[in-house]
């Protein structure tokens, strides 16, 4: 069964090692000569259902680079698909290569090819540097994938549903904070004004909060800030604003040695994946502070979520909506226990999810 903190002896490297210290089920390694593809599937734990998670396409390093990511990314979509109530397991796919020049329409439906091979113990969706336009062609070869456009039936753009689950989160954490989770006239930092960013700040502008923005991009912040009436900060000055909430919704390991003791904030409520650089000093220094952290897997788990209405079939983008809705209950309820326990949110969550799997698991074993 899987366990919360896994601990990697030093000695041991291998990739059985590490399949063992993580509790691994299964891990694919495939490869084509004639288009080049290189790609491994992790499997980690099938006990709800298939193993759900997307293909990312990156230039690692080194393969061992490669089955690391893939064997942390598969992992922790066992815990977020098992905490936001879905029947899936955890999974994920990496392919080694440049995504601007490898992609062609042979190489991706190799790669579905590959995934149909595995008769649906993993479902593949998007991630990093995989487009729609892939995902159209793997779907020509396997139907263990999702993601495809609103006009193929699919679940079209995932991020507004993440936008929707984060604000929902981030109302759980401040009904927590402040007793009440009106977000009016609360003082929200969006840092990353991306696919979910934006999203978010509309949601937040909607209902009159005074929202800043931080990102690398002076064109989007250019955008946002105009549509939606949101004020522009810069540079590392974000994390010295007086604030009530930050939401970090552009990349992971905001939530650092540097970070923690600076943030004036009494919640933090974001998109972004792994904000935590190490989760239990930085979620356990945040506790001491009294901030409150809605766990970031649970609270982005509306992407999932679309992509997991779809797989089901007869999609609709409203069931989705209503199926993030429950974020808002499983966040607080975290919350609570988290204070009981006097332990970190995450890891509170992350007990949960286990709590779930081994439930779920002991029920199965009876036909
Ligand atoms: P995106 O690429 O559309 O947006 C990210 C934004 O962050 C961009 O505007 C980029 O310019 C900005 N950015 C990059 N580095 C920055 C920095 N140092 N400081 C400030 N801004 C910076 O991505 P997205 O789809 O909006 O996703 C945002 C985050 O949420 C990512 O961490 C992603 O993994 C996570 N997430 C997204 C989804 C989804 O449905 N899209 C689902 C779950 C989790």
């Amino acid at each position: 069964m899987v366990e919360v903190n896994e601990v990697m002896p030093r000695e041991k490297t291998g990739v059985f090692d590490q399949i063992e210290a993580m509790e691994h089920e299964q891990l694919v390694v495939c490869y084509d000569k004639a288009t080049g593809l290189k790609a491994i599937v992790a499997i980690h734990n099938t006990t709800l259902g298939p193993a759900l998670g997307g293909t990312r396409m990156w230039q690692y390093k080194n393969e061992q680079e490669a089955i690391t990511d893939v064997l942390r990314l598969s992992r922790g979509m066992t815990f977020k698909n098992a905490i936001s109530g879905l029947n899936l397991g955890g999974g994920k796919a990496v392919i080694i290569g440049d995504a601007q020049t490898q992609k062609t329409e042979a190489f991706m439906r190799r790669f579905g090819r590959f995934i149909n091979g595995l008769g649906g113990r993993y479902v593949t969706a998007e991630d990093v540097n995989i487009r729609t336009s892939d995902i159209e062609y793997i779907a020509m070869e396997t139907r263990y994938v999702s993601g495809l456009p609103e006009i193929m039936g699919g679940g079209g753009d995932p991020s507004p549903v993440t936008a929707y689950s984060t604000y929902l989160g981030m109302k759980a954490a401040a009904k927590k904070a402040w007793g009440n989770d009106s977000l009016r006239g609360k003082r929200v930092l969006v840092q990353g004004v991306g696919q979910v960013g934006s999203h978010l700040v509309e949601r937040l502008r909607h209902e009159d909060a005074q929202v800043f923005i931080s990102d690398i991009s002076e064109e989007r912040l250019r955008q946002v800030a105009n549509r939606f009436g949101a004020e522009v900060v810069m540079g590392d000055a974000i994390y010295d604003l007086d604030l009530d909430i930050y939401s970090p919704c552009a990349l992971g390991a905001t939530l650092n040695d540097d970070t923690v003791s600076r943030l004036k904030c009494q919640v933090i409520a974001g998109a972004a994946n792994n904000q935590l650089k190490d989760e239990k000093k930085h979620g356990q220094m945040l506790v001491e502070r009294g901030i409150i952290y809605a766990p970031d897997f649970l609270i982005n788990s509306g992407g999932v979520i679309n992509v997991a209405a779809e797989y089901e079939g007869n999609y609709q983008r409203e069931r989705a909506y209503q199926k993030a809705e429950k974020v808002y209950d499983i966040c607080l309820n975290i919350l609570n226990e988290a204070e009981a326990k006097n332990i970190g949110p995450q890891e509170a969550a992350m007990q949960m999810a286990l709590k779930r799997i081994q439930e779920v698991g002991r029920v199965k074993l009876s036909y």
